[in-house]
């Protein structure tokens, strides 16, 4: 097919042109005396995208699911109590792990479409005298669901707890895209990966441990051997890695993180939040459809996903825009299979390349019966694009404050 293809799932995302030069790269020994210095500086740039002095950002070349094993399997002896919010695949899919690795799972049962509840954390952490919860899941945001979750609130159940156990995070599709704050919020684990906000191809977990969670590392039981994080921690230092790295995907990632300081990580929250409303508007008044999150406050910046009507087949959606239109949108999982489908946008885009995905899905909507109104998303869309200039970090902080 002619034209380029519309990549609008959560990820992967669209790697910008310059991040897929600088991948463009012969092989190099990455025992070399030169090879730390590209260590170094892809895992300090790390940092203030965690938002993070104290911590340590670590690379295993997985992808972000090797990052929530690295987690468990580093900070936790066998057996070891976990708590955790279920409300879409995502969050399902790290308790299948927790329970598959041999640790015990309190699960807090959330209906699809809604966040994680923090007062229910609250509830069962207060309830637990004896501290035998190791550490807290939460997954702050479900791309499933298209819904985002207040980790500082979650932070807060654990303090007024005064409940000493980890906090894990999924950031998988957050960081880099909606704002993460690693040390103010008292992270322990920062889980992630490199195929959504940090547009590179999917390859390399990304994550980011607490010296809490390094301490408990030293002690913990439970058996790691390719996930180790001390094995990492002390090659990194050296500058070096436990196995081989994945050369270009590291110069991808200093490239990406130039352009993420170039952009400057404020603005990018608030382009999200700026495209993201526009899809918003598409969904709501263009089409009167719904979304699958409940409630403006847990609707997320960086997927959308997009209840069709009763009578339509969601992955009929997704298939006339891929065969007919060259569209990817993202599908229904599991629950939701054939409920919804996904617009994702993160990463390196903007309101025009969004047209495009609107447009197309809107196609595609109605060559499978759904009556919506030809040009209503595309029109609603640029409608609130043409009134809303996109708002800068200064811009997106007073409206925060009124
Ligand atoms: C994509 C995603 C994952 C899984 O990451 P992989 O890189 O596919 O292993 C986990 N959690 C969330 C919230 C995600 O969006």
């Amino acid at each position: 097919m002619a034209g380029r293809n519309f990549l609008f799932v959560p990820g992967p995302t669209n790697v910008p042109d310059r991040v897929l030069r600088a991948m463009a790269v012969p092989m190099e020994d990455h025992r070399s005396p030169i090879f730390p210095e590209l260590t170094r500086t892809v895992l300090a740039g790390l940092k203030p995208v965690f938002k993070t002095t104290a911590a340590t950002p670590i690379l295993f070349p997985s992808s972000g699911t090797g990052c929530w094993e690295a987690a468990l399997t580093n900070c936790l002896n066998l057996g070891d109590k976990v708590l955790v919010a279920r409300f879409g695949q995502f969050s399902h899919l790290w308790v299948d792990m927790c329970q598959r690795l041999g640790f015990e799972v309190e699960v807090l049962e959330t209906p699809w479409g809604e966040g994680a509840p923090p007062e229910r954390y609250l509830t069962s952490l207060a309830a637990d005298k004896q501290h035998k919860i190791k550490a807290v899941l939460v997954c702050q945001n479900e791309t499933a669901t298209g819904v985002t979750s207040d980790v500082a609130a979650i932070r807060k159940a654990l303090d007024s707890a005064k409940h000493p156990a980890l906090l894990f995070v999924d950031s998988v599709s957050a960081l880099a895209s909606i704002d993460f704050r690693m040390d103010e919020w008292g992270v322990d684990v920062c889980v992630s990966g490199s195929q959504k906000g940090l547009m590179l191809p999917a390859g390399l977990g990304v994550t980011c441990v607490s010296q809490k969670a390094l301490e408990a590392s030293k002690t913990a039981k439970a058996p790691r051997c390719y996930f180790d994080y001390a094995a990492m921690v002390n090659a990194n230092a050296q500058g070096f890695f436990p196995y081989t790295p994945s050369v270009p995907m590291m110069y991808g990632l200093k490239e990406s993180l130039a352009l993420i300081a170039e952009e400057g990580l404020e603005n990018i929250f608030a382009r999200h939040a700026h495209l993201a409303r526009g899809v918003r508007a598409a969904v709501f008044e263009g089409w009167g459809l719904k979304l699958c999150a409940t409630e403006p406050r847990w609707y997320s910046d960086t997927v959308s996903a997009i209840m069709v009507p009763d009578g339509i087949n969601g992955a009929e959606v997704i298939s006339r825009a891929f065969k007919r239109y060259n569209l990817a949108l993202g599908a229904g999982l599991s629950k939701v299979a054939g409920k919804l489908f996904r617009i994702g946008h993160l990463g390196d885009l903007n309101e025009l390349m969004l047209l495009g995905a609107i447009a197309g899905a809107e196609m595609a909507m109605l060559d499978v019966g759904v009556k919506v109104e030809p040009g209503s998303g595309v029109a609603a869309a640029q409608k609130f694009w043409r009134n809303h200039a996109p708002a800068n970090a200064a811009g997106a902080k007073a409206s925060k404050a009124a």
